[in-house]
């Protein structure tokens, strides 16, 4: 597929009404994608919440169309009906290529999605390489991190991709003159095999977005007990960052499963991750050895943390965390 011919479509995810941070950066790798020779067309999908400011932020940011679908059927995340409502911006734009973030939505969606359009797919794209002949290389990772391969289409089928969250750039803004247009798309919800009743979010868990947040402090079993992470959180809430654990320490009952990052937890790749008293197994670094500064505190000197980090502070860490937080304040 040459670069002029390309139509890409980005499924534009919301979290509570707001665009979540990995829609513009799978808009940024659609405008690459496309170059100048084609469109980028987005759509935004919800249940009243498909909302003005976020079609607005899309259209700043280089979407040529927002195609925005407001269904009650959409209110609450259904994979079925949010499938049948990307096939309805499918349909309208005929795309080359549809990109999704590769969240829990994204995950679900993108198969759907490239089977409805008999499309190729590749998953969890961590940086997009084009050349000025048009060729796209993709680079995911394998076996947890161990390994990356790069890997592009074949001629023929569209493409659908899902981009890993804090990987790529988010798409720059465009001058007042070149912003897109917003539109509503109709749709009708196709019957549903199940339905939501409700959500009941865990009370600790709410707020807590560790795929996009840029500063994670995580403890690991080194904490030694829930009052332990009091300390983490300090430190946490002083630079504007959230608290992230071990299994070890979610296994050991100091914190709640929903933070824990590695191989059966999360992926982060945040601007800064604080590892404490955390030992390094193969499984949590899965999670987090792509974070961009990796910083290690663990009184071990042998710990294999201190193998991927890029400042290690052997120690107790009740004794330099508070040191931190307390520095950090007087800047
Ligand atoms: P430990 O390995 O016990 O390390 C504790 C560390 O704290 C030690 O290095 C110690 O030196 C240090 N320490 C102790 N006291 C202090 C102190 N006062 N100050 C500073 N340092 C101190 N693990 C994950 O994290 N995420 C996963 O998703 C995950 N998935 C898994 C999937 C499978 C199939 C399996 C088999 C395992 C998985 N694990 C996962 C578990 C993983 O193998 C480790 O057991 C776990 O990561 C260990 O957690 P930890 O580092 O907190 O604890």
């Amino acid at each position: 597929m040459s670069n002029c011919s390309r139509t890409a479509l980005v499924f534009a995810e919301c979290a509570d009404g707001k665009l979540r941070r990995v829609a513009l950066e799978a808009l940024g790798a659609a405008r690459q994608l496309v170059q100048d020779g084609g469109a980028v067309h987005a759509v935004l999908v919800g249940g009243g919440t498909a909302a003005s400011e976020a079609a607005a932020e899309l259209a700043a940011r280089g979407a040529g169309v927002v195609h925005v679908i407001d269904d009650p059927a959409l209110a609450q995340f259904a994979p079925e009906a949010y499938a049948a409502a990307i096939g309805a911006a499918v349909a309208a734009v005929r795309p080359s290529m549809i990109l999704l973030g590769h969240t829990a939505a994204g995950r679900e969606l993108a198969p759907r999605v490239a089977a409805a359009v008999r499309g190729g797919h590749i998953a969890d794209v961590t940086a997009v390489e084009t050349t000025d002949g048009g060729d796209a290389v993709f680079t995911r990772p394998l076996y947890a991190g161990k390994a990356f391969e790069r890997r592009r289409f074949l001629p023929g089928a569209p493409w659908v991709i899902t981009v890993r969250p804090n990987n790529l750039p988010l798409a720059d803004g465009v001058p007042p003159d070149r912003q897109g247009v917003i539109a509503a798309l109709p749709f009708t919800a196709p019957p549903l095999s199940t339905t939501v009743l409700a959500i009941a979010r865990k009370a600790d868990a709410g707020g807590v977005d560790l795929a996009e947040a840029d500063i994670i402090v995580a403890g690991g079993r080194g904490v030694r007990s829930a009052a332990g992470f009091a300390p983490l959180q300090a430190l946490a809430q002083t630079l504007g960052g959230v608290l992230g654990a071990s299994r070890g320490a979610c296994d050991a009952g100091y914190c709640d499963y929903s933070l824990q990052i590695g191989q059966t937890g999360k992926t982060v790749t945040p601007k800064l991750y604080i590892a404490c008293g955390i030992s390094g197994a193969i499984q949590h670094l899965a999670g987090m050895s792509q974070s961009r500064v990796i910083v290690a505190i663990n009184k071990d000197p042998e710990a294999p943390i201190f193998s991927i980090a890029d400042y290690g502070i052997v120690g107790d860490l009740f004794e330099i965390v508070p040191l931190l937080t307390k520095r950090f304040q007087l800047l």
